[in-house]
């Protein structure tokens, strides 16, 4: 299939490790110009080379905190730099606290809000006008299963994104006529930094050994493994490219079938 992305410039955000630094280096191997970010300069230095090694193309790339706004907007002009724009935006954050309700005050809720949620808005301000003008966009917001079915001990997650979604959906409308398509995509349970530590957290919290709780989250999953992130990427460059014509708005949950919920 010709994805159509060899002209295109990618931007992946919170990508210098786990889902983001699988998505982008899917891109890569589509030869599109892809720029990675993260907080740590680093870090993204080394999975600059990392992504050189496994794909033979480096990814751009700049520091960036994605909840600081003015640092959002220099991002995406760095990566509009080398094409004269931003064609393809893919959302991502790292993961909000764990926690319960009663075990989350004000600050938690807003700082969740405000790398899970409003990092996007953002993002996507920037991009927009430069998508309009090219009259071509595709806006992938990461999110995760707990869209379906949410997830123990994870109450800002189980908030935030559906926040996500249901932007998603509204904009898929707004930007239809700029032929601007947004879509959502949610991982399951991917061998991750952010999954090994939710592990290791649930582990302590019910007093189990991590083994126990590890072998309990596989078999919730009838494929029996953790996806690979670049099984991930694969599902966001298909979203983010050419070859996707007609699907915006929808929301697709790449799981190994683990969530039972129907849509
Ligand atoms: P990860 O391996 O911990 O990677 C998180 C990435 O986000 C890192 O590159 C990190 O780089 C970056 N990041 C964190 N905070 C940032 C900030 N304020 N500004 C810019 N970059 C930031 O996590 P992951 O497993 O890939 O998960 C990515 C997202 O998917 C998370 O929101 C997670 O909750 C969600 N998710 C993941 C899974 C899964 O199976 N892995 C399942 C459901 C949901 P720096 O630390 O250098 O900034």
């Amino acid at each position: 299939m010709d994805f159509g992305l060899g002209d295109k410039s990618v931007l992946v955000l919170a990508s210098s490790s786990g889902l983001g630094k699988g998505v982008a280096g899917e891109f890569l191997k589509e030869d599109a110009c892809v720029t990675i970010t993260g907080r740590s300069e680093e870090r993204l230095e080394g999975a600059a080379l990392d992504l050189e090694r496994m794909t033979g193309r480096r990814p751009r790339y700049m520091p960036c905190d994605i909840t600081n706004p003015a640092e959002l907007k220099a991002l995406v002009a760095f990566a509009a730099e080398r094409t004269g724009s931003v064609d393809v935006l893919v959302n991502n954050a790292g993961g909000p606290p764990a926690g319960t309700f009663e075990s989350l005050g004000d600050e938690a809720w807003t700082g969740a809000f405000e790398l899970t949620l409003l990092s996007y808005v953002r993002a996507i301000r920037e991009v927009l006008p430069m998508m309009k003008e090219k009259k071509w966009g595709r806006i992938v917001n990461s999110t995760s299963s707990s869209v379906r079915e949410v997830l123990e001990n994870l109450i800002l997650s189980n908030t935030f994104r559906l926040g996500v979604i249901g932007m998603t959906k509204t904009l898929a409308g707004e930007f239809a006529p700029y032929g601007i398509l947004v879509n959502a995509i949610g991982p399951g349970r991917f061998d991750t930094e952010r999954i090994r530590q939710l592990d290791r957290a649930l582990a302590e919290r019910k007093g189990l050994p991590l083994e126990e709780v590890s072998a309990a989250s596989l078999g919730r999953i009838p494929l029996g493994r953790y996806g690979d992130t670049s099984e991930y990427g694969k599902l966001a460059v298909f979203l983010g490219s050419e070859a996707n014509t007609y699907i915006t708005g929808q929301t697709v949950i790449s799981d190994g079938g683990m969530v039972r919920a129907v849509p």
